[in-house]
């Protein structure tokens, strides 16, 4: 089993780097699961899509520009890791989780209860001038307003910042970290998350 955590600001593209991961048959063994990825922001919007009353919960949490409490977002990764046959897969991308210290403790105790650790913390690393002109543009682009905000845009790229700064600290203290340069085509990106999963 293969564990691994992808870190990395709004825009830098670790969506769609998970998304490869997830599909590239190499990592995935005979009738087995391949890489699970696992989006916690992904998770909370189906749950809002449905409406449910946790659903209209977690649609004014996140209104509020808070995060949800370390209980849904760990309570909806735990479902998720079960439901792909927990111990069973061949692995799991989590994408968007940890975001808290509490949450590091919850997916050690998740990921020991597997018998199985964390491999490697990729740390999606792009230039603030050039995320925020990527951004700006898929903004003006895509036709999405929280993108095309530029002081919005720059407020949370400093709030990501901060906020990642305890948990990637705590996994570079453990020699998980693996800083991937995140400027060049996504085949470019690809390619060296790649080679430091395989660590070639
Ligand atoms: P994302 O798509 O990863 O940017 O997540 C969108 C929003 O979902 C965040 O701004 C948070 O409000 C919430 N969220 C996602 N993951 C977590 C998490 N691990 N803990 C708490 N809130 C989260």
């Amino acid at each position: 089993m293969i564990n691994v955590i992808i870190m990395g600001a709004h825009g830098t593209g670790k969506g769609t780097q998970s998304k490869r991961l997830a599909a590239n048959p190499h990592f995935k063994s005979e009738n087995g699961t391949g890489f699970v990825h696992i989006s916690t922001g992904e998770l909370l919007r189906a749950e809002m899509a449905d409406n449910t009353e946790l659903g209209q919960h977690i649609t004014e949490t996140m209104n509020k520009g808070e995060y949800v409490s370390d209980a849904i977002a760990s309570s909806m990764v735990m479902n998720k890791t079960h439901l792909h046959g927990g111990y069973k897969a061949d692995g799991f991308i989590f994408d968007g989780f940890p975001r808290t210290e509490e949450q590091v403790t919850f997916l050690d105790r998740v990921i020991t209860s597997f018998k199985a650790e964390i491999n490697i913390v990729l740390n999606i690393v792009v230039d603030g001038k050039i995320l925020l002109e990527r951004i700006m543009e898929r903004g003006a682009k895509e036709n999405r307003p929280e993108d095309q905000d530029k002081k919005l845009v720059i407020k949370r790229m400093k709030t990501y910042a901060a906020e990642s700064a305890p948990v990637l600290n705590t996994y570079r203290e453990r020699g998980l970290v693996v800083d991937i340069d995140g400027v060049g085509t996504e085949e470019e990106v690809y390619e060296r998350i790649l080679n430091a999963i395989t660590g070639e």
